[in-house]
């Protein structure tokens, strides 16, 4: 079936990569972002929690308090939200649709439930891909790793990585984060057939 052309901005989606925290998602993300800058654009998400480190206001997320919080989603702000690791985080409607009317696909760094939300929301122009670490061990290396997380934070994260690895299976794609430059080269070679095809309006979902 081909996709039905109507609006001008129907050949551009979505491209929802989730993973447990300290997969390796952002920075996959990051590198495609460099790579396929003329095509793609990342979304940037809403949260109620507080900036960490050097993170700054509209660069890594747009900062908030949980009532402005809730007052966007009174308003119907986002195209969706979740609550994760008890903070809230959404997608707002607007960003969307202001990369899809550039002429720019959208790539949305968010969790399973966003995932899951954006592909019901969008069923016909969402891919959504899902990055798996090798092995609970490595996670719980990779994040202390990183260390931008307190003890509390790394726990949390591992007992939130147990549930999500279990709804894996829900994506279209699961990429195996083991080695970063075969698994980025696979996540570049999802995202460029999926952008083809959508532009070339032969894109179909994969259910
Ligand atoms: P996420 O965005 O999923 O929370 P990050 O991109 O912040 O994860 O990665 C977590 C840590 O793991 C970072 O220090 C990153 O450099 C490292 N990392 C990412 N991919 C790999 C890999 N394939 N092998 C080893 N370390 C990795
Ligand atoms: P962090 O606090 O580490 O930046 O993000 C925590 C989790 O929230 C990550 O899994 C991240 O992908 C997810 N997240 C970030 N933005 C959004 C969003 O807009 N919606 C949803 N559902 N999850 C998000």
């Amino acid at each position: 079936m081909k996709y039905p052309k109507g609006d001008p901005d129907d050949g551009f989606g979505l491209i929802v990569v989730s993973a447990p925290s300290g997969a390796g998602k952002s920075s996959l993300c990051i590198r495609l972002l460099e790579r396929l800058k003329d095509r793609l654009a990342l979304s940037i998400s809403t949260t109620s929690r507080s900036p960490r480190g050097s993170e700054r206001h509209g660069v890594e997320y747009f900062f908030v308090s949980p009532e402005e919080f809730d007052q966007k989603i009174r308003n119907h702000e986002f195209a969706e939200w979740a609550n994760v690791h008890g903070n809230y985080y959404g997608t707002s409607k607007e960003t969307l649709a202001r990369f899809w009317a550039d002429r720019k696909h959208v790539l949305l760094d968010i969790d399973v439930q966003g995932a899951s939300a954006l592909f019901h929301g969008f069923p016909a122009r969402t891919l959504t891909v899902f990055i798996a670490p090798p092995s609970l061990e490595i996670l719980e290396q990779r994040l202390r790793g990183r260390g931008t997380d307190s003890e509390e934070s790394v726990q949390k994260r591992m007992k939130n990585a147990v549930s999500e690895m279990g709804r894996k299976e829900e994506f279209h794609r699961v990429i195996l984060n083991d080695d970063f430059e075969k698994a980025y080269a696979e996540l570049e070679a999802e995202a460029i057939r999926f952008m083809d095809a959508l532009e070339g309006g032969t894109w179909q979902s994969p259910a």
